[in-house]
């Protein structure tokens, strides 16, 4: 039985036909009116990553993530992070403070959309491809 959705509806409870009403706490203090406390709605956050994919040598390069965020611990190419959706030359200037050069940048792959509770990931992927 779903009895959220055919029991205990919230305007109208039938609580004589429920069975959990000998322990229910809101119909013992006669407050079904009022319990359970709706939760108030979460806000979620756009977020924009800018991921920078470098190779050298064969190899890739990978940033671990420390920060008190999201992911913390885990690795990951190194991350630019815009406030909104950014050109390509927004994120190269960006770019210029982390890696000490502005790179030259090519469209990889994105935007990927990913949901987390709390925060929309708005990533996409930048091959670098040298200095300007
Ligand atoms: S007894 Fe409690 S749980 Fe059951 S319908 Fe009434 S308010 Fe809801």
């Amino acid at each position: 039985m779903e009895l959220g959705a055919t029991v205990c509806l919230p305007r109208n409870p039938a609580c004589g036909d429920c069975p959990l009403s000998g322990r229910c706490i809101a119909r013992k203090e006669g407050r079904i009116d009022r319990l359970p406390v709706k939760a108030g709605k979460t806000k979620v956050r756009d977020r924009y990553f800018h991921y920078l994919i470098i190779r050298s040598g064969g190899r890739i390069w990978l940033h671990q993530r420390t920060e008190k965020d999201i992911w913390r611990d885990l690795y990951q190419p190194p991350l630019v992070e815009t406030t909104s959706a950014a050109t390509k030359a927004q994120v190269a200037r960006r770019a210029t403070d982390l890696l000490g050069y502005q790179p030259i940048l090519e469209a990889l792959a994105g935007p990927v959309r990913h949901v987390l509770s709390h925060q929309v990931i708005h990533a996409r992927f930048w091959t670098v491809l040298g200095r300007s």
